[in-house]
């Protein structure tokens, strides 16, 4: 009762210092950043949310034509859910808004840090603003447009009757009627450009004369000028951002995020065998894996980069450190390895991962978004991500060597070339399983093979196949993960940190 009264009193009092006033509208373009000061706690859930929330918006853009219903249907569902404003100008919706302002700018800082990631944020920021301005009524808009300074003039009755002829023909799909029944605006070319050039639109004196559905590709447009400009500016000041110490670590953490589990909990430990992998790296393990077991299988040895690439993986489903031992060093020894230069030099690495040596941090596995942004490969490397590291013509050879079908090869590449590296990675998973939708969004290589073995299973967890080597590690192998698993983002930071430091500290190839 107390904590209420406490809660609906603060939100009494930042309304009375007119903070409503911050945002009249439910839409923004996001042109000054927060004033606010606000707690480490709320900073990262927020940027998570929105994370969660680009995720979904990059997904919906590729699973569904954007504008459809179900498009809309699914987004408006997953705004409700994360508590973003999703009704146009609804009342009281200030918590929502204050929200959707912060966050965009947290994210901002961390997906400034390089071409790939402004480019992609900027994508999703942009499908969210449409999707957004497309539910205003006219009056909203017109008030919207207002507010951000891009009120055009309206056509006059008169003067759009005068026209008609010429709007009706310049206008595709519009009918007479359709041009009697919409505003027009009078807009000037620099902001008409796309229209203008996709031949879309009236031209006279120096003016387009833009319907109001069309509206929306200038917003767009203008909206996407200010925002690339100020990722931009925000990259610049990178380095005063990077100097602090209770940030960089967080930011670092966000444009490399796995939202999801961590699958630091192995609930599969020991139900693996090794006689199993063969068999499942084909059936069931995303491209990235499944190239470094054939990899590891045909040169009997893998880099470093590869090795803690897969090694984590395996671990991740299920494999306890005596079964990782035995299964590197059989594979090592097979090659110009031996089996006392294993244990010397090798064996450490695994049992690190394991959190057996050094700081005994129980190491979780990559996310894509890990593998997709970090340590790129280089000659002789077989880690990474194959959508996103390899040449298309290779990845291509792959999958007809994979025998995916010719027309999904071509959806493949086209996602990759649009830079939609997991949705093709989900893509590869229909494929592979002949099923229509993949049902999920994949941000893991973990979640890959679980939501593959739970299909391929009937919707049956793993079938428990006990090793006499496993099953001793498995009781306490749990106990640390549910350890390491109580503060999942905290700890996953800190694993990242000090996975950095186990990577320089052990580089023998
Ligand atoms: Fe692996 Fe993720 Fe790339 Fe798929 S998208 S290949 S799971 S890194």
């Amino acid at each position: 009762m107390e904590f209420s009264s406490g809660r609906a009193k603060l939100k009494q009092a930042r309304l009375l210092g007119d903070r409503r006033e911050l945002y009249p509208h439910s839409l923004q373009f996001y042109l000054d950043p927060p004033m606010e000061n606000i707690s480490l706690g709320e900073f990262e859930s927020f940027a998570i949310d929105r994370l969660k929330l680009l995720k979904v918006v990059e997904n919906l853009g590729v699973s569904y034509v954007r504008g459809s219903d179900t498009y809309k249907t699914k987004l408006e569902s997953e705004l409700r859910k994360l508590k973003f404003p999703y009704r146009a100008l609804a009342e009281d919706d200030y918590e929502a808004r204050r929200k959707d302002h912060i966050s965009h700018f947290i994210l901002r800082l961390a997906y400034c840090q390089s071409e790939d990631l402004r480019r992609w944020f900027l994508q999703q920021e942009m499908d969210l603003l449409r999707y957004r301005f497309n539910e205003l009524t006219e009056s909203l808009r017109q008030k919207f447009l207002q507010h951000v300074n891009l009120s055009f003039e309206a056509v006059s009755e008169d003067l759009k009757n005068e026209l008609e002829n010429e709007l009706c023909t310049s206008t595709p799909g519009f009918s007479m009627n359709k041009v009697k029944e919409q505003m027009y605006y009078k807009v000037g070319l620099a902001d008409a450009v796309d229209l203008f050039r996709a031949r879309r639109v009236f031209i006279k004196d120096g003016f387009a004369y833009v319907p109001l559905k069309d509206i929306d590709a200038i917003v767009l447009n203008n909206y996407r000028t200010k925002l690339s400009k100020a990722l931009a500016l925000t990259a610049r000041s990178l380095p005063s951002i990077q100097s602090d110490e209770r940030l960089q670590p967080l930011l670092n953490h966000l444009s490399h995020s796995y939202v999801g589990p961590d699958y630091s909990v192995q609930k599969n430990t020991g139900k693996i065998s090794l006689e199993q992998i063969d068999a499942l790296s084909v059936k069931s393990f995303p491209l990235c894996m499944r190239q470094l077991h054939k990899a590891l299988r045909d040169n009997h040895h893998l880099r470093h980069g590869g090795r803690m690439q897969y090694g984590l993986f395996l671990k991740g489903i299920g494999l306890t450190l005596e079964q990782a031992l035995e299964f590197w060093k059989k594979e090592f020894i097979r090659g110009k390895v031996d089996a006392d230069k294993f244990d010397k030099g090798y064996a450490y690495s695994i049992r690190h991962n394991y959190g057996k040596e050094g700081k005994r941090t129980d190491y979780t596995p990559y996310s894509c978004m890990k593998i997709i942004m970090s340590n790129p490969p280089s000659q002789g490397d077989y880690h990474g991500c194959p959508f996103r590291h390899s040449d298309p013509d290779l990845l291509k050879q792959k999958l007809q060597a994979y025998k995916v079908p010719p027309s999904g090869i071509t959806q493949i590449l086209e996602l990759v070339k649009g830079m939609h590296y997991q949705l093709a990675c989900q893509k590869y998973f229909e494929l592979t399983h002949d099923v229509d939708d993949v049902g999920f969004s994949l941000n893991h290589p973990n979640q890959y093979f679980t939501e593959s073995q739970r299909l391929l299973s009937g919707g049956r967890e793993l079938k428990k196949e006990l090793s006499n080597s496993g099953n001793s590690q498995q009781k306490s192998n749990s106990q640390e993960s549910m350890n390491s698993n109580s503060t999942p983002t905290s700890s996953n930071r800190t694993a990242d940190a000090e996975l950095e430091g186990l990577e320089a500290y052990f580089t023998e190839d």
